[in-house]
C-alpha cells in the first residue's frame, strides 16, 4: 500500500558482467510486486533472444548522445567501448508515485547516482570465485569470446569499487542470493524513518491513553 507523500526506495544494484545480477533481479521483480526495474539505454548490438524496450531501449550512438546534450539521462558511462544510461524521467516519476525502482548498473553509474540521490540503497553482487565468473559468462553463450576477455578483464576494475557500496551478496547459490537480496529490500522498509510515514496514525492511536 502506497501512502500520501511516500517516496520509493532507489537500490543501485552493480555487480561485475556475468555475475548473475540480471537473472537475480528478474526473480527479486517476480517475488516483490513493490519494486520495478529500470529499462537503460545502451548503443551495444541486441542479443539473441532480447527485446527493443525489454531489456533495453536500443539506441544509435548519434541518439545515445542527443539524449545526453537534453539531459534526459540521470547517469550515463561508457562500459566495455558501448554507452548505457538512465532515464531520468522515469526514475523520478516512479519514486515520486511511491514504488521502489532497481537499477542494474556500472559502477561509474552507480557512483554518479550516490551524488545525486544520497539515500539510495547500493547493493554490490559478486560471483564465489573468477574461475565461475568465466563458467557463467562463457556458459550464458551470448558474447563471442573478445567480447566475454574484455568482460572478464573489466571485471577487476569493477570489483575494486564494491567497497563503496552500502551492501555485498555473494551469488553462490541462486537462492541464498536472492534471498539476501529480498531481506536487504524488506528491512529498508521497516526502518522507522518510513514506518512513521506509514503507520503514524496507528502509533499515535496507540500511544494514546484508553
Ligand atoms: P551484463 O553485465 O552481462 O548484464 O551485461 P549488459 O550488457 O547488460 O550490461 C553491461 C554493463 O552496463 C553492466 O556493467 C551494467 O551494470 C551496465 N549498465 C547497464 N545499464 C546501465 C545504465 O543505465 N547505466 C550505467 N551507468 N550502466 C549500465
Ligand atoms: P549479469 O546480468 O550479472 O551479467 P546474468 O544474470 O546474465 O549476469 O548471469 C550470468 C549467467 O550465470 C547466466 O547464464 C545465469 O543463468 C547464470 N547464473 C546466475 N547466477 C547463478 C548461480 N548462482 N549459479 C549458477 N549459475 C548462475
Ligand atoms: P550488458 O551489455 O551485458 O547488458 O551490460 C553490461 C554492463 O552495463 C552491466 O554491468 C550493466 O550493469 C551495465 N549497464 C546496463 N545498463 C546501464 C545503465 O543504464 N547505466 C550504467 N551506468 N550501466 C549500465
Amino acid at each position: 500500500m502506497n501512502h500520501a507523500g511516500e517516496q520509493g526506495t532507489l537500490f543501485v544494484i552493480s555487480a561485475p558482467s556475468g555475475a548473475g545480477k540480471t537473472s537475480l533481479v528478474a526473480e527479486m521483480l517476480r517475488t516483490d510486486s513493490r519494486l520495478g526495474v529500470s529499462v537503460s539505454h545502451t548503443t551495444r548490438p541486441m542479443r539473441d533472444g532480447e527485446q527493443d524496450g525489454m531489456n533495453y531501449h536500443f539506441v544509435s550512438r548519434e541518439e545515445f548522445e542527443a539524449m545526453i546534450a537534453r539531459g534526459d539521462f540521470l547517469e550515463h558511462a561508457d562500459v566495455f567501448g558501448n554507452y548505457y544510461g538512465t532515464s531520468q524521467v522515469w526514475v523520478r516519476e516512479t519514486l515520486g508515485k511511491g514504488q521502489d525502482v532497481i537499477l542494474e548498473i556500472d559502477w561509474q553509474g552507480a557512483a554518479q547516482v550516490r551524488r545525486l540521490i544520497p539515500e539510495c540503497v547500493s547493493i554490490f553482487i559478486v560471483p564465489p570465485s573468477a574461475g565461475v565468473l568465466r563458467e557463467r559468462l562463457v556458459g550464458r553463450g551470448t558474447d563471442a569470446p573478445d567480447v566475454v576477455e574484455r568482460r572478464l578483464s573489466e571485471a577487476e576494475e569493477e570489483c575494486r569499487h564494491a567497497v563503496e557500496f552500502d551492501y555485498l551478496v555473494v551469488n553462490d547459490d541462486f537462492q541464498v542470493a536472492l534471498q539476501d537480496l529480498l531481506a536487504i529490500a524488506r528491512s529498508h522498509r521497516l526502518r522507522m524513518e518510513a514506518q512513521q510515514v506509514r503507520y503514524g496514525d496507528l502509533l499515535a492511536r496507540l500511544s494514546q491513553r484508553a
